[in-house]
């Protein structure tokens, strides 16, 4: 296949001449700032926030081991996956394929950009269907949409199928990375120079504990990424959540050791989960979270919530009847959770 961004970008972004702020048209160091209509009396935050993070992403360029102009950070994740909608589909138009049950975010902004989503469901085991896949890629299809390990499931997909996609299809493959740092996977950023049609999606929100500072973080070619940075708002990342990202990354032991202590609550969580009756699966999980299939899991859902105790019911959703889903917490969390679930299904 031959991958060809000028024929995926949006008709309307490759001819867009992008919003000119007055950061973007001096760069340099000044004694005096009367550029951006700001206010001179300073409490730290009189200034605007600088436009393309460089402090940020060179801290993150060397964590990540990839150079800073294959990088965009957004307003949490969802704000990148809105702009690779805005960039590469054509409202009423175009595609995309996402293989549900996954993150929700792609069905709503699919739908806040008017594109159509074709919906390949993963198999039972929660693996990609390929022949699936195969039948339903056409030429309007712009994106497919991989979450590994996978939101609400827990695994990890296939590399090997992934690995096709990207040779074979000719639009872009996200893959959401939100959970990587829970699995001992390998990222696809290591193998991004390899696929010109590769963009990868993690986020500040899990491992790293920040969800509060809404830092999401998009990896993709220099080119995909400068259309990206030609659509997006100008003042994107405030300076407040750039200035703590910085902070956290300087931390890289804390949050590993936190990521340790939250595997091993749930390897615990798991195993006492499973000797509850009523509980007839619990899905293997790469990532802070257990998918767990048990018995009238509503009516348990709804005694939980009684008690203050709030899980994700996802017993509506495609091949996920019965089943809830537990994010794992501290040990004194879990132990209430076991508690109560013990006790409804007594
Ligand atoms: C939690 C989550 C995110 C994080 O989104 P943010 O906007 O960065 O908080 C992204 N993708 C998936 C699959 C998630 O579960």
């Amino acid at each position: 296949m031959s991958f060809n961004l000028n024929k995926i970008v949006r008709s309307s972004i490759k001819g867009l001449k992008p919003y000119s702020s007055a950061r973007d048209e001096f760069t340099g160091k000044a004694d005096v700032y009367l550029d951006a209509n700001e206010n001179p009396f300073g409490n730290g935050l009189n200034r605007y926030p600088d436009p393309y993070q460089k402090a940020l992403k060179k801290e993150i360029s060397k964590i990540k081991n990839i150079c800073e102009e294959s990088i965009i950070l957004g307003n949490g994740s969802d704000e990148v996956i809105d702009l690779l909608f805005r960039a590469f589909c054509e409202p009423g138009k175009d595609e995309v394929i996402i293989f549900p049950p996954t993150y929700g975010m792609y069905q709503v902004c699919a739908d806040v950009n008017n594109v159509k989503t074709k919906k390949v469901p993963l198999t039972s085991d929660f693996e990609v269907d390929e022949l699936s896949l195969l039948e339903t890629v056409d030429e309007k299809s712009k994106i497919i949409w991989f979450c590994s390990p996978n939101n609400p499931t827990g695994n990890t997909m296939d590399p090997a199928v992934i690995k096709n996609v990207l040779k074979c299809f000719e639009g872009i493959v996200v893959i959401d990375e939100a959970y990587i740092d829970f699995s001992d996977s390998q990222s696809w950023i290591d193998f991004l120079e390899f696929h010109p049609n590769l963009f990868i999606i993690q986020t500040l929100s899990k491992a790293w504990g920040l969800a509060g500072i809404r830092l999401g973080m998009g990896f993709g070619s220099k080119e995909i990424i400068s259309v990206l940075n030609k659509i997006k708002p100008p003042y994107n990342v405030n300076s407040l959540t750039q200035e703590k990202a910085i902070e956290a990354i300087g931390y890289l032991d804390e949050k590993n050791e936190t990521i340790d202590a939250i595997l091993a609550e749930k390897a615990k969580l798991k195993e006492k989960l499973n000797q509850i009756d009523g509980v007839q699966k619990i899905y293997q999980s790469d990532a802070n979270f257990l998918l767990v299939k048990i018995d009238n899991a509503t009516n348990i859902y709804n005694k939980l919530v009684e008690q203050s105790i709030i899980v994700r019911n996802r017993s509506s959703v495609t091949l996920c009847e019965n089943c809830l889903r537990i994010t794992v917490g501290k040990p004194a969390e879990n132990e209430k959770l076991l508690n109560a679930i013990k006790e409804i299904t007594r």
